[in-house]
């Protein structure tokens, strides 16, 4: 009978724990060095790492990712110097990282005091590809990386580089991967069988009340209710006019100009108690279509309909590290309550069309024959191209927001395009009569006596000349030195 030697094993967490472990003794018969080197005799410089991220007193965490190390190297070595990084997101690149980029530089130091690197945690140390980057930097000091995650030093000459990089890339991001499982599958759950409110504040148009005895008993035994949506009778209706003038074909910026004028009262505004924070006098293009796109409208609980995703800031510059970004995800992403949860504003149907539709389908295809060629004589900007009453035309106004409503609004200048074609020939003619004139001439042309509005607009674009409009004496004048004036 021989006593059973015993071995520290970490306690087993979590499944990517398993795996690791699996791994790492496939490979454990090939990550001894050729060279061993002196059991026992080892040196080696600690790397660790602790950021405000983390919600961890630098003190004790430096502590245990520092005992961890020593367990890891019990036998080896001992720790002679220490690298540690306070404060320093794992996104940043080694170098980035003052006390990581001192330990590069100690690593071309023929006379450095450590011959091995251990660090108390992998994904501290390593974050996606950084070891892949520092992999050739240590292999050519002939420097090797102890990583508790791997049970021992890590030799990039053997086995798969790839399957390694992939499992340190699994290390450095198990955590959120977890995290994000957990919270999705929980959060499905919830969503699709049984439509509850996932909490949060009310959408616009919404107030928070108990709709029923909490699900779970023991709260429910202390009267504690299960929140849900209900219409707030104030702002439901505006959120209903919305969609309808939507469907009507209204624009975003028309829409928040309307609720400008009439005084309603912005999400934020009315839900000052929780967005102390925010401005939100005025309805904007954003805060309208935010309330437009919403599916919680349709009654519908409605989740992930955002994530953050975790990416390289430069593909082309791995150096540069990581960013989180938050994105919308598409539609067939989101997770949708398959009962209606709670009363709609608006029906699922009208919902999707007002999803497909753009302001005034006709308008957008429309081609303003005089855009870019008409300026505000009040103003002297150029007068922007819209499709008002079933017609195109140009308006100004005068630098005036699409969305606020000013405290002193002047008039907005406008003119239907059909009211300038039809007297456009005549301002040609007229420039051609002083063209004549001209010494030298601007252009000559040799055009038949009469022209048509498409020959002028092209004449006017030729010679880059533009066309004031006045709306009080309605006329348009030209650019040019006789200042050619036609009324229109
Ligand atoms: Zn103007």
């Amino acid at each position: 009978m021989s006593t059973p030697k015993l071995r520290l094993v970490p306690p087993v967490e979590q499944p990517a724990d398993g795996l690791l472990r699996s791994w790492a003794q496939r490979n454990s018969d090939r990550t001894t060095p050729e060279t061993p080197p002196a059991v026992g005799q080892l040196r080696f410089a600690f790397y660790g790492r602790v950021s405000t991220e983390d919600h961890q007193d630098p003190v004790s965490s430096r502590a245990w990712q520092r005992t961890r190390a020593e367990a890891l190297i019990a036998g080896a070595g001992r720790i002679t110097v220490e690298f540690f990084d306070v404060g320093r997101s794992r996104v940043l690149p080694w170098a980035a990282r003052p006390a990581a980029a001192a330990l590069i530089a100690a690593l071309a130091d023929p006379d450095r005091e450590f011959d091995a690197i251990v660090v108390g945690e992998a994904e501290r140390a390593f974050y996606g590809p950084q070891y892949e980057q520092m992999a050739p930097i240590f292999a050519r000091h002939g420097v090797r990386v102890w990583v508790p995650d791997v049970g021992g030093p890590v030799d990039p000459e053997i086995g798969s580089l790839e399957e390694l990089m992939a499992l340190l890339g699994i290390l450095s991001k198990r955590e959120i991967v977890r995290a994000r499982i957990r919270t999705v599958t929980s959060m499905t759950i919830l969503t699709e069988k049984q439509g509850r409110f996932l909490g949060g504040r009310a959408p616009f148009g919404y107030r928070l009340v108990p709709i029923k005895p909490h699900p779970n008993p023991t709260h429910a035994r202390w009267g504690r209710m299960q929140l849900g949506l209900a219409p707030d009778p104030t702002t439901a209706p505006i959120v209903e006019w919305m969609f309808a003038q939507r469907l009507a074909g209204m624009s975003y910026a028309r829409i928040a100009r309307a609720l400008n004028d009439a005084h309603i009262p912005t999400p934020s505004a009315a839900d000052r108690e929780r967005n102390r924070h925010r401005a939100g006098l005025a309805w904007t293009v954003t805060s309208v279509a935010a309330i437009l796109t919403n599916p919680r409208y349709t009654g519908h609980e409605v989740w992930q309909r955002t994530r953050t995703d975790h990416e390289l800031i430069d593909p082309a510059n791995t150096t540069l590290g990581h960013r989180d970004q938050v994105r919308h995800n598409r539609p067939d992403q989101w997770i949708i309550s398959t009962d209606i949860a709670h009363t709609p504003l608006v029906s699922t149907a009208d919902f999707i069309a007002v999803q497909g539709m753009r302001a005034r389908p006709d308008a957008a295809k429309h081609e303003y024959l005089l855009a870019g060629l008409l300026i505000c004589s009040a103003c002297g900007r150029r007068m922007e191209s819209c499709y008002a009453n079933d017609h195109p035309g140009y308006r100004c106004r005068h630098g005036q927001n699409s969305a606020t409503s000013p405290q002193n609004p002047r008039r907005l200048t406008y003119v239907r395009e059909d009211r300038v074609l039809e007297h456009l020939a005549a301002m040609l003619i007229r420039l051609r009569m002083s063209e004549h004139t001209d010494d030298p001439p601007r252009r000559p042309i040799h055009e038949p006596a009469t022209p048509t509005a498409s020959e002028t607009i092209t004449f006017l674009r030729h010679n880059a000349i533009t066309l004031t409009y006045n709306s009080d004496a309605k006329t348009l004048t030209a650019n040019t030195p006789e200042k050619e004036s036609i009324a229109i």
